[in-house]
């Protein structure tokens, strides 16, 4: 188990947890055995920790999010944000959080004063399920409130992304279609496509049918975008992410295979208002 904060620059991007165990219970979940990071650390001392790192380190974004959602508690995200924003470099957040109100408001404010200083902010609300949900993500909020999620952020001038990760073996691909679809209808900028972890002892995977499972292409590697380097197995079905980037694409809305693309796809595409 990880029991410090660590950060790492990988492809111009650092990863900043949230330090707080997340209440949503995605059954997929890989954040509860504390491989990506101490399940309870002080707000202050991430700040902390992660500016004497910036002193030293050289990268361009902050990808925050991805021990825990920010907005579990979103008085604990909202701060961590605003202080982040504070840092001078591009950000991304992920999240599942039904996103509207002051909430809403306070990020569309984050996002104005990080275009004075030139640097940007990008939403990724994950789905990875539709019809689903309510077996796999069953306290999280439901993926019609996360396409509310994605509406509301745009309507504020915010570039948000669906990241569709875990693709699940055991989820159709109409399901998939299904969330496509909702997505473009909530005006998403995009989507990310994204690999599905389990261990050796098939933790974040027993939920899914074990036929079905040793179907799946798996690869057991040193996760490479977590400082903690966590040895993993990553299932991928390759051909059924190049099907469904082909279901996307024919729907003329654009694919991503990884988030630390976002802001160069963002400014080159000229998501920004
Ligand atoms: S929202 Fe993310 S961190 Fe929270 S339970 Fe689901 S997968 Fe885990």
């Amino acid at each position: 188990m990880a029991k410090t904060i660590q950060f790492k620059v990988e492809k111009d991007r650092v990863l900043v947890p949230v330090g707080e165990a997340c209440s949503f219970g995605c059954k997929y979940c890989y954040t509860r055995g504390g491989e990506v990071g101490p399940p309870k650390v002080k707000r202050e001392e991430i700040l902390h920790e992660l500016k004497k790192f910036s002193q030293e380190a050289k990268f361009g974004l902050i990808q925050f999010g991805y021990d825990g959602d920010p907005f579990v508690r979103p008085e604990r995200g909202i701060w961590m944000l605003q202080e982040l924003a504070k840092l001078g470099k591009h950000i991304t957040f992920s999240t599942k959080a039904l996103i509207d109100g002051s909430l809403l408001e306070q990020l569309s404010t984050i996002q104005q004063e990080m275009a004075s200083q030139k640097t940007v902010m990008v939403a990724l609300i994950s789905v990875s399920c539709w019809e689903s949900a309510h077996r796999i993500e069953p306290h999280t909020p439901t993926p019609s409130e996360r396409m509310m999620t994605v509406s509301n952020l745009k309507k504020v001038g915010i570039p948000t992304l669906i990241a569709l990760r875990p693709l699940l073996p055991n989820i159709a691909d109409e399901e998939y279609e299904h969330v496509i679809d909702e997505g473009i209808r909530a005006s998403t900028d995009g989507f990310i496509l994204g690999p599905l972890y389990g261990d050796v002892k098939r933790r974040f995977v027993r939920f899914i049918p074990t036929d079905m499972l040793e179907k799946t292409p798996s690869v057991i590697e040193s996760v490479s975008w977590s400082a903690h380097e966590p040895t993993w197995i990553r299932y991928e079905n390759t051909s059924r992410s190049q099907r469904m980037a082909q279901m996307i694409r024919a729907k003329r809305s654009q694919v991503l295979l990884s988030s630390a693309d976002v802001i160069e796809f963002v400014q080159r595409r000229k998501v920004l208002v």
